[in-house]
């Protein structure tokens, strides 16, 4: 992210997690660099609300844009139908707020003061027997870090154990914590994917974005995962790494970012990865305060409207994937969740515990104008570009 709006942010030094998150070569502190923020929540700000964010985006003027600024009309203008919801193909379990880092375009406002929103073993126990009511092949393991919560490898095991593809949304630095020091050879060994975030092979674009200090440990987290047989091609053990703009802008060619990536990590750190993935930025937690207080708000909106690409509605992650939050509650995507947008069926909502894949099937999709942010340009999805 953009160093210009960065000045007005104090630098506290993160709260304590009370969960031991020790790390190796370094403390806790530095992980939250002079670069580096704290939760909305933990600073007490009206933005860590919801409805507060929602209430934001909706007060931006964009008469002047095509759709007006409504998603639903940016849709319907497109010739598409309204957005249902299909089979689920991936179960994506955020499984908490918890992380050991705070980096600045989180839309999770997570960081590590927030240990108690955490899956406990009841609710990961019923995302396993909704896992087995559905056709998914795909369990997509999100935080916070995942990796912090305690149910986190039985989830892994369980899914594996049933044939389903793992993945594990890794912050990198992450792997670097004393009690870790196992989890590269114990996720090859379960052939689960790491999907890491790098918002660019670059140090100063890096830190920027996630604290100082973040690149060097991702780079050292990188080695460890290439030692455990990781991003050498071996499909039971890919690593891919997520690319997400570093500003106001949209994310670049995930082709060209490819090619570039691959050559500067291999050339200047020795590291090799599979493929790389890039997201858009939503409007939303941090990130949208970071756009607020940078004064750029109103701008990347009107650009996200303005950049709307019909070709990305059908591909759209909301269409195939059912997000869990750490409380068993259910969403569209994981945006979703973040934004306290339930999921809609007929009946109100449903916790995972309840879960009956039919009352949710062919469900109308909860949209808003932070969907701008996964149609725009090449499009965006856990997954990477749409087109
Ligand atoms: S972006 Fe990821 S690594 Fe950074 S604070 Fe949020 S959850 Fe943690
Ligand atoms: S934010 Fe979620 S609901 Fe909206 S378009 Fe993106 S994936 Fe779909």
């Amino acid at each position: 992210m953009s160093e210009a709006g960065d000045g007005h942010v104090t630098a506290n030094a993160a709260p304590d997690t009370g969960v031991g998150l020790e790390i190796t070569g370094g403390s806790a502190g530095e992980l939250v660099g002079p670069k580096g923020t704290t939760t909305l929540r933990s600073r007490r700000l009206p933005l860590a609300s919801p409805s507060e964010q929602i209430a934001v985006l909706e007060s931006v003027r964009l008469d002047g844009c095509p759709s007006g600024g409504s998603f639903d009309r940016a849709i319907a203008d497109s010739g598409a139908e309204e957005l249902r919801a299909g089979e689920v193909g991936i179960l994506q379990i955020n499984v908490g707020k918890l992380c050991n880092m705070t980096c600045r375009h989180c839309h999770v406002d997570a960081g590590p003061d927030r240990g108690r929103e955490s899956m406990d073993r009841a609710t990961a126990e019923a995302c396993i027997r909704a896992l087995d009511l559905t056709e998914a092949h795909t369990v997509d393991l999100t935080g916070g870090a995942p990796e912090l919560n305690p149910n986190f490898r039985f989830l892994v095991e369980e899914a594996r154990a049933r044939g389903r593809h793992v993945i594990d949304r890794c912050n990198l630095t992450v792997l670097l914590l004393k009690r870790n020091r196992d989890l590269p050879d114990w996720l090859a060994d379960q052939g689960v994917e790491v999907v890491c975030s790098l918002p660019h092979h670059r140090q100063r674009n890096t830190d920027a974005q996630r604290g100082n200090g973040t690149f060097t440990r991702s780079i050292e987290a990188l080695h460890r995962l290439n030692e455990a047989g990781y991003g050498l091609g071996d499909p039971d053990r890919l690593l891919t790494l997520v690319a997400n703009p570093v500003g106001a802008v949209l994310a670049g060619s995930q082709c060209s970012m490819e090619t570039e990536w691959k050559r500067g990590l291999e050339r200047n750190h020795g590291v090799t990865f599979d493929r790389l993935i890039t997201l858009n930025n939503l409007p939303i937690s941090r990130f949208l305060e970071w756009l607020q207080d940078s004064g750029n708000l109103e701008a990347y909106m009107e650009l996200l409207v303005k950049s709307f690409n019909p070709a990305t509605v059908g591909g759209l992650m909301c269409r195939t994937t059912l997000s869990i939050g750490w409380d068993g509650s259910i969403y569209d995507c994981d945006f979703n969740q973040m934004l306290e947008l339930d999921s809609r069926t007929g009946s109100g909502e449903m916790n995972i515990r309840d879960f009956d894949p039919a009352a949710l099937s062919g469900r109308r999709i909860v949209t808003g104008r932070h969907c701008f942010g996964c149609t725009a340009g090449a499009g965006s999805s856990c997954g990477g570009a749409l087109e």
